[in-house]
């Protein structure tokens, strides 16, 4: 029985691999790939390694997942070096953790390469610190997509100094009318950053009140930054921003 890998891809650029994730590719004969997973970072399998896609689109995730437990598994039987290769970090919001339960559970090791997460790096790349001394000491990464299309608990995170959403793009107005509603300031500083790390990327500078009002426009994939950082981007980066801030 060989093993699976479960390994991060960081979150676009190709030279946010790591050495490892590197050397794991190398020696892949499948990799089962998600969505998000630049097309750049598969040159690193063997040109005979099987790529197999498996993305999910909206509605029919459940149905994906189970198809991946049972090429994971059936690879992995059959004496293959399987890599599971996820955008970022394999553990944040990746159903990595489910995953390796599934592969454990029917008796596959499981080898972890972390990758370098969106919800960091992205920000950090459009000069928007998630720490800073006197500004913020600490962060909090949520999803806003919620289960089942479960309300997002807003009360949870009005005290955050930092808040970064993943996948919050499609609900950004109710979620930043959630928080105003649970006592954040209409005018705190929010960033989305789409396709971060990517040639494609594009940072919007705006408020939690012009998101609620439904005036920014953003395209997924894209990291919604609420707090005081983001008002540092300022003071750091040279270019020329897209402010919306109506
Ligand atoms: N495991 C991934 C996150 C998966 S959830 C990680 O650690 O990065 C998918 C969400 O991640 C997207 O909806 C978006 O919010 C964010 N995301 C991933 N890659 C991104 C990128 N290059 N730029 C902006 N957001 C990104």
């Amino acid at each position: 029985m060989s093993k699976v890998y479960i390994v991060g891809a960081g979150p676009g650029d190709p030279e946010l691999l790591t050495l490892k994730a590197v050397r794991v590719l190398q020696q892949a004969d499948v990799v089962l790939y998600d969505r998000l997973v630049a097309p750049a970072v598969l040159e690193w399998a063997p040109p005979t390694a099987e790529r197999v896609p498996v993305g999910k689109r909206y509605g029919e995730q459940e149905r994906v997942q189970r198809e991946i437990y049972r090429l994971m598994l059936e690879h992995a039987r059959a004496g293959r070096a399987v890599v599971r290769l996820k955008g970022g970090d394999p553990f944040v919001f990746g159903r990595g953790g489910e995953e390796w339960r599934y592969l454990a559970a029917h008796g596959v090791t499981v080898e972890v390469v972390p990758g370098v997460t969106s919800a960091l790096a992205v920000p950090g790349l459009a000069g928007i610190p998630l720490t800073f001394r006197g500004v913020s000491r600490g962060f909090v990464v949520v999803t806003g997509h919620g289960a089942g299309g479960a309300p997002f608990d807003a009360r949870r995170y009005a005290g955050v100094e930092t808040l970064v959403i993943l996948m919050g793009v499609r609900r950004r107005a109710e979620i930043a009318r959630a928080l105003i509603a649970a006592g954040r300031a209409p005018a705190e500083p929010v960033a989305f950053v789409e396709r971060g790390s990517t040639p494609e990327a594009r940072v919007v500078i705006t408020t939690l009140a012009a998101v609620a009002a439904h005036r920014v426009a953003v395209a997924p994939p894209a990291v919604f930054v609420v707090g005081p950082v983001v008002a540092l981007r300022d003071q750091l980066m040279r270019e020329e921003t897209e402010v919306n801030a109506c």
